[in-house]
């Protein structure tokens, strides 16, 4: 098994019989992704539970997983962090108080799969595919799900919005993954919004250097680099995703001119244990990834196991100030339907009774239900 955050970052590790020119090919493993508990055993031995959840939870929300993903998974431990965010458990079908659409995305869009919540940017879910599917995903709603495919004629519809509102200066293209699109339709997409002169800055969220880095080529590199300010925030969630494959990823980008940053999930059981954070964070920088934001947990259903008390990540980020590098710290927010807002920020006002109480930039109050903390031992 990988030490965390051991240097220099070990590669991964093809299965028997594999190919290494197949398994460092990115249409290889999109090919041979593994949709069942079957495919799952050439990597794992899945607990019972877990082969009950596959099948249980299979009409619910997708089951994907890039070979390379479960190639970081340990074959027997059911507790591993890289299982947990992908391989289904009997908990997801036991949350009360779940929502399909917590940040209320669907009333905050002016067009179909644009998401307006600030004056000036927007989440653009131009793709409802990803490479592989998180069970905690905030988008469960319309990943993975056809009627949320984006045609190329509603593409153009988004697009003709931003071309008619000078506002937006900042366009976040998410999805689903808008990796997954081929170089050529993402160079159509980027050379539309490009001729729009209002939009000053493009980002791209993908997770792909996380769960498929060999998506990163240099051909995608040398066609990105021509729609230049181009950033790309990605989401590593812990030590064990940080191999010399998504290292070598995220250099081709930040070669390219276009820097990197991270988002990271606030994950019950994942990373929501001090030292696993610091040296997630501290090892993103050593590979010059900037830890951008971590994100609460959203109330979103078939997620209770994985929400951590705000209090208790509050506590997780106050223990980095002081013991790294200021960069390593990421800012830890909570995702509301008026926007993201600091914790550890006057913003944020405190318990009331269930709930979390915080600002929004606008001024508006939003109340978060927020799990009890443990008993202090
Ligand atoms: C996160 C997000 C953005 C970008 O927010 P920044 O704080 O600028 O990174 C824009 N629009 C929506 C809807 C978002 O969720
Ligand atoms: S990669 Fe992102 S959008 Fe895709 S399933 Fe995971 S969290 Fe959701």
């Amino acid at each position: 098994m990988r030490s965390q955050g051991s240097w220099p970052l070990a590669p991964s590790v093809p299965p028997a019989g594999v190919d290494p020119a197949d398994w460092t090919d990115w249409g290889w493993q999109m090919r041979h992704r593994i949709r069942d508990a079957e495919g799952l055993r050439r990597y794992i031995e899945p607990t019972p539970e877990e082969d009950a959840a596959i099948v249980d939870l299979a009409r619910r929300f997708r089951f994907v997983i890039t070979p390379y993903f479960a190639s970081l998974m340990d074959p027997r431990d059911p507790d591993c962090p890289i299982r947990k965010q992908v391989v289904p458990r009997p908990a997801e079908l036991g949350d009360a108080a779940g929502l399909a659409d917590p940040l209320d995305e669907v009333a905050h869009s002016p067009v179909k799969n644009v998401v307006r919540v600030y004056p000036d940017r927007i989440a653009f879910c131009v793709n409802n595919e990803c490479a592989l599917y998180c069970r905690y995903c905030l988008r469960k709603r319309m990943v993975g799900d056809s009627e949320w495919t984006m045609q190329k004629k509603e593409l153009e519809v988004a697009l003709d919005w931003i071309a008619a509102t000078p506002e937006i200066r900042d366009v976040l293209l998410t999805g689903g993954d808008p990796l997954v699109f081929s170089d050529a339709r993402l160079e159509w997409l980027l050379t539309r919004l490009r001729a729009i002169p209002h939009v000053e800055l493009i980002r791209l969220g993908t997770r792909l250097p996380v769960t498929l880095p060999f998506r990163v080529t240099d051909d995608l590199c040398a066609m990105l680099e021509r729609f230049h300010p181009l950033w790309v925030n990605t989401h590593f969630n812990h030590p064990k995703e940080l191999t010399a494959d998504a290292a070598a990823a995220c250099d081709r980008l930040l070669r390219a001119g276009i820097p990197v940053g991270n988002q990271s999930v606030l994950l019950k059981g994942v990373n929501d244990d001090p030292e696993t954070m610091k040296s997630l964070c501290e090892t993103l920088v050593r590979m010059r990834v900037r830890p951008y934001y971590v994100y609460q947990a959203q109330l979103l259903e078939g997620t209770e196991h994985f929400r951590v008390p705000i209090e208790d990540g509050i506590e997780i980020f106050k223990g980095m100030r002081g013991r790294t590098s200021g960069f390593a710290i990421p800012q830890y927010v909570l995702d509301t339907p008026h926007g993201k807002v600091p914790l550890d920020h006057p913003f944020a006002k405190g318990r009331d009774g269930d709930d979390f109480v915080v600002e929004a930039w606008d001024g508006a109050i939003w109340r978060e239900p927020n799990p009890r903390p443990k008993d202090p031992a």
